[in-house]
């Protein structure tokens, strides 16, 4: 090796396990389980650096390219792009030195293995598999068996003695290179595969029926297929048909090849460098390239992917070999219990891809108990050493057991939860540690609805339970459908017989996936639980027809667009629409949530209006009322009516008269709430909307009057309608969010203040004289200047108090202040905390403001093009905009702070749900955070997460 030359390629024992982003996350597990001691094939990685290198020379080209596709061009322009990428790969070089070291390192396995590589009397194997720094499940490709010729498969049946193993072996390896390396498409491998299995499955029935009969006796559930090695001591005829059969269905795949590459490469090195070549490759395969886009992997934190060669076992060399998943623990449940899938005599690929359906591992047990236990044992040190469920892939090879890869496991939110608290009493995770394991979107989708109980819905079909929550969709039968569909705004549920990783984005676009095969780790399970999409698979009792887009079970057909329910908590599948429920905390996340409590900083209320929504937020752990919007309190139609009434009241004295019973009314929601809260903090705001809200619309007066001309209506009747029509036109406004609203009705009608004050403080002050300890903070919205909270203060708020203190003779704990939600509150902050207890930053207007763009038309208008060009990194009403809406509360919080040093701060916009946005409000100090009921235990979480994360 040249001094000049980079190290490119470790072997297992040499590399560094703690160095995932120069070996991958495949890598690391191998180098990780070596130096365990575990059994692993004899193998070495080239580091995901050569992979960089191997890009460089175009790399500017490339990235622009992914850049483009990020964008989500339709189909035809995606589908340009990616070829484009694909002949620019195509024309790179390996980089320099790289193969020298690869010879090197394969003599270095050849001695490690006493094998040969192209050598048929004792010939060397290897896989040649992706792996990156980030976890891209089943994304990126693997080639296997490679080194298999023509003379090197004859050895091979020698060696095993078993030529149906090795020709089964080597046409796997023609149809995986073929498609893999060589780019053919893989239904030309289907098709011969399928004439071929034909005719073998007519002769064996014609001609080996004595064979076939001996067989089921024992093995009832026996078929003949091309690709299931018959018994050879029941049935050595049929055995050694079966393996002519192999012969010819090689011989005609590499008529395949032939006819679309060229000559199969004979030659085991000229395979090993372009199976390198394609692994790097893979890492811009478009499932590739848009799991990365979907997953926002951006380019600074992908590092393209590493290559592990690894020594070939055999799980297909007969039924004392096999090969299989298995995790740690239950990823369903979070049961601490081996769970996963075994195939005996099989290859890796055949259990992902759902052909056979598994045993499950429990099965393992009763098979070989001492197999088992070695499982066991190795699978609880990956737990210990990784601080986390393991998902381990395994093969047997006569009997002896090899480790192939571990990896965290992809669990079930529920699981999630369960394992990390199960893992903290078990001495493996600190609380701290657990917490931060456990992401928002779990808690999330914890709270993911179920089917309601109530309901009474037969299923009509029952698969697994992959991936949780209850879901109503139309029913579509291709990813591009499904995307399609979504786009229209429909909420689709995507039937597959089986998923590839070609139908990921169709995953994306869905609500739901629901398929006919497959087992808990196929991959329609594992990619729906890692990105959170409900999924029922292997519903058996379907029959899917793709192409012709519809499904039968038994007598009912279900065709593209019809409504089905699915079920991922149980594997329930429904005809139509069923009701569900939303669900409450589970013990494990009340528990992981407590930890939470004791860690975070940040206090957390919710947005309640009404009494169901204040029990609901006590339930999952509000420490009061952030928000509690009056409006809500006058949808009744005979509030409404009031409330109309003074609104169109043309003096103090009649709004007085229609204000006195409406206060009266409203006392009694605050009574209730107020007492379900007992002795925790209620934000009240005062009235904020446009007044026009609440009246008819003028043309609908107009429309009236006509109607009522037209019926000859009594004059009075009409003189009245007349004068709603006058009223109603001089209340319009011009620009009603920018208008006469909030605090600014305050002060225009302190009387309307001061009757909305009386209502919340006589509730309060006759709870108290009931023994309740009520916490009232009144809160003024729409503030700009200062004066407008001392105006409304000396002319309303506080003669209320004096008044309501006066009937009632008792004390109140009354805290006044304002939402802080345009741009001049912001900044003249240091006047304004001076007068008021408390601030919350109301940042949906604020952020309207600051923008000066209104939400309804930003989204439904201009929104969705700024994402996409990405002229704004997010859609600012959902992560709070830092650089400058998060700017102007900083700077507010700063003042606020400097000018009343007692002055409670939080904020109660959509924001105070949103992960991201708590992590900044943690770290510029707010008191509190206000979020919407059901986004409580997720502040909860997200608020302790940012206090360890801000510790240091
Ligand atoms: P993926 O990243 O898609 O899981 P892998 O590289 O892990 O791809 O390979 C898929 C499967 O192929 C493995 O789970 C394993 O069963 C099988 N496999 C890979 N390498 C070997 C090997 N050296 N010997 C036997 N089986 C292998
Ligand atoms: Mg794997
Ligand atoms: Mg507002």
């Amino acid at each position: 090796m040249s001094a000049t030359v980079k190290k490119y390629v470790y072997q297992f024992e040499e590399a560094d396990e703690h160095n995932k982003k120069l070996f991958g996350g495949k890598g690391v597990s191998l180098i990780q389980m070596s130096k365990l001691g575990l059994p692993v094939p004899p193998g070495f990685i080239i580091t995901t650096d050569t992979c960089v290198d191997f890009y460089a020379p175009r790399k500017a080209e490339i990235d622009s390219i992914e850049a483009e596709l990020s964008k989500n061009p339709p189909p035809e322009i995606r589908d340009r792009l990616i070829e484009k990428v694909w002949s620019i790969i195509d024309s790179l070089q390996l980089p320099q030195g790289l193969w020298e070291q690869v010879v090197e390192n394969m003599r270095i396995l050849e001695k490690k293995t006493g094998k040969k590589f192209g050598d048929p009397n004792n010939p060397l194997l290897v896989s040649v598999r992706s792996g990156a720094p980030i976890s891209m499940p089943g994304m990126m490709d693997t080639v296997l068996n490679l080194g298999l010729n023509d003379q090197v498969v004859v050895g091979l049946a020698k060696l095993a003695d078993n030529e149906w193993f090795a020709y089964d072996a080597y046409r796997r390896f023609i149809n995986m290179f073929g498609k893999i390396v060589l780019g053919i498409d893989e239904k030309q491998f289907n098709s011969v595969f399928e004439e071929l299995n034909e005719k073998f499955k007519k002769e064996a029935e014609e001609k080996f029926a004595d064979e076939l009969q001996k067989i089921r006796e024992k093995i009832p559930l026996y078929t003949p297929r091309l690709d299931a090695q018959p018994p050879r001591d029941i049935a050595p005829r049929l055995w050694q048909r079966s393996v002519e059969y192999l012969k010819e269905l090689v011989e005609k795949y590499k008529e395949v090849v032939k006819k679309n590459w060229g000559e199969f490469p004979q030659d085991p090195w000229k395979q090993l460098e372009l199976a390198i070549k394609a692994v790097f490759r893979s890492w811009m395969n478009p499932r590739a390239i848009f799991y990365r886009i979907m997953n926002k992997v951006t380019p600074d934190i992908a590092h393209c992917t590493a290559v592990n060669v690894v020594t070939m076992v055999f799980g297909n060399m007969g039924w004392d070999s096999g090969t299989g998943v298995v995790f740690s623990r239950d990823v369903a449940t979070g049961e601490d219990v081996l769970y996963g899938e075994f195939l005996p005599n099989a290859q890796g690929e055949d259990v992902v891809a759902g052909i056979r359906t598994p045993y499950p591992v429990s099965e393992l047990k009763r098979i070989s108990p001492q197999l088992y236990e070695e499982l066991y044992r190795a699978s609880k040190l990956l737990e210990k050493v990784n601080k986390d469920v393991q998902d381990i892939e395994f093969t047997v090879e006569r009997g002896k057991l090899y480790f192939l890869q571990c990896r965290d496991a992809k669990m079930t939110p529920l699981a999630r939860v369960k394992t990390v608290v199960d893992m903290v009493k078990e001495g493996i995770l600190t609380k701290e540690e657990a917490i931060l394991k456990v992401s928002p979107e779990h808690v999330i989708q914890l709270l993911y609805p179920r089917i309601d109980p109530k309901a009474k819905a037969t299923p009509i079909a029952k698969g697994l339970p992959a991936s949780p929550g209850a879901v109503s969709g139309q029913v579509v039968f291709h990813p591009d459908d499904a995307v399609r569909w979504a786009r229209e705004g429909k909420r689709v549920i995507l039937v597959r017989t089986e998923t590839k990783p070609d139908d990921v984005h169709g995953f994306y676009a869905a609500v739901g996936i629901l398929t006919s095969r497959g087992g808990m780790t196929s991959h329609a399970a594992v990619v729906a639980r890692a990105i959170g999409k409900t999924a029922v698979v292997g519903a058996e009792a379907l029959d899917v027809h793709e192409e012709e887009k519809y499904f039968r079970v038994g007598n009912i057909v279900v065709k593209e667009g019809d409504w089905v329910t699915i079920d991922g908590n149980t594997g329930n599948v429904y005809l139509g629409v069923v009701p569900t429920v939303e669900a409450g905390l589970i013990p494990e996340l009340a528990e992981i949530l407590a930890w939470a409590d004791e860690i975070r900083k940040l206090g957390v209320r919710a947005n309640a209006d009404v009494p169901a929504d204040a029990e609901m937020a006590l339930k999952f752990g509000a420490e009061g009322i952030g928000l509690l919007r009056i409006e809500r309190m006058f949808r009744k139609p005979e509030r409404l009516e009031l409330l109309r009434k003074v609104i169109l009241a043309e003096n103090t004295e009649e709004r007085v008269k229609h204000l006195k019973p409406l206060a009266e009314m409203i006392k009694q929601d605050f009574k209730e709430i107020f007492k379900i809260m007992d002795g925790k903090p209620v934000i009240v705001r005062l009235i904020d909307p446009p007044l026009h809200e609440f009246l008819p619309k003028p043309e609908e007066v107009l429309r009236e009057i006509y109607e009522l001309r037209m019926k000859n209506a009594p004059e009075n009747v009409i003189k009245e309608k007349e004068w709603l029509y006058k009223r109603v036109t001089v209340l319009q406004e011009a620009n009603p969010m920018l208008g006469h609203r909030g605090v600014r009705v305050g002060v225009t009608y302190p009387e309307f203040y001061y009757y909305l004050s009386t209502a919340i403080l006589e509730a309060a002050a006759e709870l108290k004289k009931e023994g309740y300890k009520p916490v009232i903070e009144i809160m003024i919205p729409q503030v700009a200047e200062v004066n407008e909270i001392r105006y409304v203060k000396q002319k309303a708020i506080l003669p209320a108090l004096e008044d309501v203190k006066k009937k009632y003779g008792v004390e109140l704990d009354v805290k006044i202040g304002t939402m802080v939600e345009t741009v001049r509150a912001c900044l003249t902050m240091d006047e304004i905390a001076k007068e008021v207890d408390f601030i919350s930053f109301g940042t949906n207007d604020l952020t309207q403001a600051t923008f000066s763009f209104s939400r309804d038309d930003a989204e439904n208008k201009f929104l969705p093009l700024y994402l996409q060009e990405k002229i704004v990194p997010a859609n600012p009403f959902e992560t709070l905009d830092v650089k400058g809406v998060g700017k102007l509360i900083e700077m507010a919080v700063k003042m606020a702070r400097a000018s009343n040093p007692k002055i409670e701060i939080g904020i109660c916009g959509e924001h105070g749900g949103d992960p991201a946005s708590i992590m900044f409000l943690h770290k510029i100090g707010l008191d509190y955070v206000s979020a919407s009921p059901f986004r409580v235990p997720v502040a909860r979480l997200a608020a302790a997460q940012a206090a360890l994360k801000y510790k240091s």
